[in-house]
């Protein structure tokens, strides 16, 4: 994991540069999002930000985490059944391993990843710009809880 605190700088730099705003309300959702604990769908970021900003809106949260992909600052993970979930804390792609039970996410730090990306490269003659590789599975708590 990223220093949360690290990220948070990243963005805001980002942010500033070019030219958006740093409210009090985007500067709280950046936070949220630097650390993406569990990496966050935005009902869940919404949810987080309830007390502190009672009156801010779904779409407000929905429109700030675009704004913080459309920087780059925002890796999202997109599912078929729409439940998008982020990551700020790590916005470059990278594998995850995904609980289908609890929905849980977590981050996978894959030594051969640099050798399957050549492979692929040597295999199809693409030059590999990005990647997506998710592995589904049932996590330990779920296991023990079943
Ligand atoms: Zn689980
Ligand atoms: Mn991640």
């Amino acid at each position: 994991m990223a220093d949360p605190k690290m990220r948070f700088d990243t963005i805001v730099k980002n942010l500033r540069e070019n030219n958006h705003k740093l409210t009090p309300q985007r500067l709280a959702i950046v936070k949220i999002l630097s650390r993406s604990e569990g990496h966050p769908n935005v009902e869940k970021i919404y949810e987080h930000l309830q007390d502190d900003f009672p009156t801010m809106s779904l779409a407000t949260v929905y429109r700030n985490v675009m704004l913080m992909k459309s920087l780059g600052e925002v890796l999202e993970l997109g599912f078929p059944d729409g439940s998008n979930r982020y990551d700020g804390n790590k916005p470059d792609p990278h594998p995850h391993v995904i609980c289908v039970q609890c929905k849980k996410i977590i981050d996978l730090d894959l030594a051969t990843l640099k050798d399957m990306t050549e492979e692929v490269a040597d295999e199809t003659g693409f030059k590999i710009l990005t990647h997506r590789l998710d592995f589904f599975g049932i996590c330990r708590n779920c296991t023990n809880n079943s």
